[in-house]
């Protein structure tokens, strides 16, 4: 984003247009429709131009641009068509220090100027940075379309019914409202009525939503999936768009929590591996306050969060204290390494069962039914064993597994970092260390990659 979109208030400033033809006409269009003071030196004006000049209030002076004229200017648009001329405008307008555009010349331009979908004071800007002024205008015609020409009027509206609307609570209440006058209320009696009812139509719809009261808050416990933004579930990307507190593990990545509005508020409760980590009755805490506050929580964990995820904790404490809670599944780290392995976790003769494991609990490494996971065809996923690979190993050898079982480690599986190791038990130890694996690694016991022709350089070397 080398050019930042941002929008310039332009009531009560002077904007100085340099061009006679066809690009100073065309720019005069979009300015006319801004409160700016306009002046627009045209030595050879061209009919149209000195007509819109004349309608729009523009001050229309029949010479070339000199410096005085740009004195106290906002912007200066060299228009005239003509290189040397323009080159030398923009010369003036920086010693003035005032922002410049030359039409068509991204180069030689300060700011340049989007396509504009128009429905003040609701404006889309789209820009390229030049890259394709095809697609702008392509986006352009589709928002033109999809964008009811009462918008506009709807949104003017609305803006002088603001302060009103601060009668209900910050928060889901005043959004609701909004989202109701917005796309039902609000369309509905410009439709029906025209503009003129919309005050009307607000205040009646203010008052149905005061008698709603105080609306109890709510929790959704949300898997996020492994890692990648498009392995959540349509539900997932719903309730986070929704959400008005937004509490995620360590484990959930930006590009996921930019899902949600950007007002939500965000708390991260890093309870990441063995970093610093936020205590359990904290993340409670939390929990229950902003839903008695009203708040939609989405309560944000990596993967499923029924799997390692101290959801019973977390849920338990939700019902005692009286507030309405979900649970929306997602894709587990086991089931994204078997993926990005192209591995089944179970087959058919093979393993009739997959044991999920973790390799740490509350007292440190995991002791498990070693015997059952040493038998010859079992099949684990380990969570949590980046540090417990030498323990793992040692149990499983101890029990009589076979020291030439496959074991495949997926570090940040399905994220842009994942890598993956193809070992054997007897390697595992040695391999994980060799590999000093960066985020999230899971241990698939009893399974190697599938033989993917593309990847089999890369395995076969991190094989050794
Ligand atoms: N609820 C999560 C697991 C939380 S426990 C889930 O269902 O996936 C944290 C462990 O999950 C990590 O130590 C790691 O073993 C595993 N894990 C989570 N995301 C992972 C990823 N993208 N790649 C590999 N392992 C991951």
């Amino acid at each position: 984003m080398q050019h930042f979109p941002i929008y310039l208030n332009l009531a009560n400033r002077s904007v100085v247009l340099a061009g006679s033809g066809e690009m100073a006409l065309a720019k005069l269009r979009l300015l006319a429709r801004t409160p700016a003071r306009l002046t627009l030196l045209a030595p050879d004006a061209e009919p149209g131009l000195a007509g819109l000049a004349a309608q729009s209030g523009a001050t229309l002076l029949p010479r070339a641009l000199e410096p005085a004229d740009l004195d106290g200017a906002a912007l200066v648009y060299a228009a005239t068509g003509d290189a040397a001329e323009d080159a030398r405008i923009a010369r003036l307008g920086r010693a003035a220090g005032v922002l410049v555009n030359i039409v068509d010349n991204l180069e030689g331009s300060d700011f340049i100027t989007p396509a504009i979908v128009d429905r003040a004071p609701v404006t889309v800007a789209i820009g390229t940075e030049g890259a394709a002024p095809v697609l702008a205008r392509a986006i352009k015609t589709d928002l033109e379309a999809r964008l009811p020409e009462g918008l506009g009027i709807l949104a003017r509206a609305g803006k002088q019914f603001r302060h009103a609307a601060e009668a209900l609570p910050y928060g889901r209440p005043r959004r609701e409202f909004w989202a109701e006058y917005y796309f039902g209320t609000g369309p509905q009696v410009m439709e029906a009525a025209g503009g003129e009812l919309l005050d009307h139509a607000l205040q009646s719809l203010l008052q149905e939503h005061l008698a709603r009261g105080s609306r109890a808050g709510r929790v959704d416990l949300v898997g996020a999936g492994p890692g990648a933004a498009d392995l959540m579930t349509l539900r997932a990307r719903k309730l986070l768009d929704r959400a008005d507190v937004v509490i995620h593990d360590g484990l959930v990545p930006q590009p996921i929590l930019d899902l949600a509005r950007r007002e939500a508020l965000f708390i991260a409760v890093g309870k990441q591996g063995f970093g610093p980590s936020t205590p359990q009755e904290q993340i409670i805490a939390l929990m229950v306050e902003h839903a008695r506050a009203g708040a939609h929580v989405v309560r944000l964990k990596g993967g499923d969060p029924a799997i390692f995820g101290r959801l019973d904790e977390e849920t338990g404490a939700l019902s005692a204290a009286g507030i309405d809670w979900a649970v929306t599944p997602g894709i587990t780290a086991a089931s994204a390494a078997a993926a990005s392995i192209g591995a089944s976790l179970t087959r058919r003769g093979r393993n009739q069962a997959l044991h999920l494991l973790t390799a740490q609990d509350v007292d440190g490494l995991a002791e498990q039914d070693w015997k059952t996971l040493a038998q010859p065809d079992a099949v684990a996923a380990i969570y949590m064993g980046k540090r417990a690979a030498r323990f793992v190993q040692g149990r499983l050898l101890m029990h009589g597994a076979d020291p030439a079982t496959p074991v495949t480690v997926v570090a940040n599986a399905s994220r842009a970092e994942q890598r993956i190791l193809a070992l054997r038990i007897e390697t595992l130890a040695a391999g994980m260390a060799e590999a000093e694996l960066q985020g999230p690694a899971l241990i698939l016991l009893g399974v190697a990659p599938a033989a993917v022709a593309a990847d089999m350089p890369r395995l076969l070397a991190e094989m050794g």
